[in-house]
């Protein structure tokens, strides 16, 4: 474990603790009071510095602005029921974060420097971590192309890695009303859908936005084939209860291996279904409306957790789908997953880092 003091730490005299009101939290509006950055230069990752959250100064050349070397990560630490705090599945986070930045040119970032600086900076921030029910704290590490002074079209040499977080409250929704997306696609083979990176989101928002303005809360996106085999929805992965069977699309350099949509696969054994990872076509989809054989869908991610999905328009028709079984697979798998993450059931797939500072 890296130790406090090789971390240099700033504590702001101003907490906006006392002013934050943790009964009315609307997601990504609140930051802690501090945050973790550290730099890349000369080929090598600098000391981690902890210091109030706040603006930062960038070179108008950072090649971030220019040509998109940015990736993120989002994740979550929970409050336990003794009043400990867990992280969930750091090492996944930590893995996929790596593929996203070796996806996009830019330097490993130690494992000790990711889980050192999540653990120092919540535990600078403890008491930013909610306490009530299905409230928790929000991570968002990320790595960005930073102060380079000069811009032409090449890899930057100079990066920063930043950490900011903040405390979130549970995720209720009507259900999603979507359309498949048959014009605009989000990724491509050989592209980056697969890598956590800033460009797939700015190219997401004008089709999204577009969807917005005929009615529809997002959009679900395609492979783009003739298939229209069905991919993600919006941000989120996206699952089916078809036959009783746990159904969604396999992983591929086109869909976001999500962290939240590998925990339900690893759940629904533990709940009894059967899981299939399979393409899914929209014809084969209207299928199962039309033959009442699909019971559920809904999004996954580690946001919203699970985003159930009220109906999709697709081949020029809307199919809605049965009300949310109160006991069916997504309502339970998420209490599942917050039992868990909690420390209200046991931790059998080895998913929490408790924080032991
Ligand atoms: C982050 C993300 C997800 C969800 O991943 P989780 O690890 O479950 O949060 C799904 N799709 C896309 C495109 C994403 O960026």
């Amino acid at each position: 474990m890296i130790t406090a003091t090789k971390f240099s730490v700033h504590k702001t005299n101003k907490s906006r603790l006392a002013e934050t009101n943790f009964d009315a939290l609307e997601f990504g509006k609140t930051v802690s009071d501090h945050m973790l950055s550290a730099d890349y230069r000369k080929g090598a990752w600098t000391t981690p510095q902890l210091i109030p959250y706040g603006p930062i100064v960038l070179s108008p050349t950072a090649l971030s602005l220019h040509y998109g070397q940015t990736v993120f990560e989002g994740m979550k630490a929970f409050r336990t029921n003794d009043g400990a705090i867990s992280i969930f599945r750091i090492e996944k986070h930590y893995q996929r974060l790596s593929k996203s930045l070796e996806r996009m040119s830019m330097p490993a970032l130690p494992f000790e420097l990711f889980s050192e600086g999540l653990q120092q900076l919540i535990h600078l921030d403890e008491a930013w971590v909610p306490k009530k029910e299905g409230h928790s704290l929000y991570l968002r590490p990320f790595v960005f192309a930073s102060n380079e002074e000069r811009f032409g079209v090449h890899e930057s040499d100079d990066y920063r890695f930043l950490i900011i977080t903040g405390p979130v409250g549970p995720y209720y929704s009507k259900t999603l009303k979507l359309k498949v997306e048959d014009r605009f696609i989000r990724a491509a083979h050989g592209g980056t859908g697969f890598a956590k990176c800033g460009g797939n989101y700015g190219g997401a928002f004008y089709p999204t936005k577009l969807a917005r303005q005929q009615g529809f809360d997002q959009v679900i996106w395609t492979d783009g084939s003739k298939d229209l085999n069905i991919e993600e929805s919006g941000m989120m992965n996206i699952l089916f209860v078809i036959n009783n069977v746990l159904v969604t699309p396999p992983l591929s350099d086109t869909i976001l291996d999500g962290i939240t949509r590998d925990s339900y696969l690893t759940l629904a054994a533990d709940l009894g279904y059967k899981t299939e990872e399979r393409k899914i076509g929209v014809k084969d989809l209207a299928l199962a409306f039309e033959n009442k054989t699909i019971q559920e869908a809904f999004g996954s991610g580690t946001a919203a957790v699970a985003a159930p999905i009220g109906s999709i328009t697709m081949l020029g028709k809307e199919y809605l789908l049965p009300p949310v079984p109160q006991n069916g697979f997504m309502i339970r798998a998420k209490s599942m997953l917050e039992a868990i993450r909690t420390g209200n059931a046991p931790d059998t797939h080895r998913w929490n880092t408790l924080i032991t500072i």
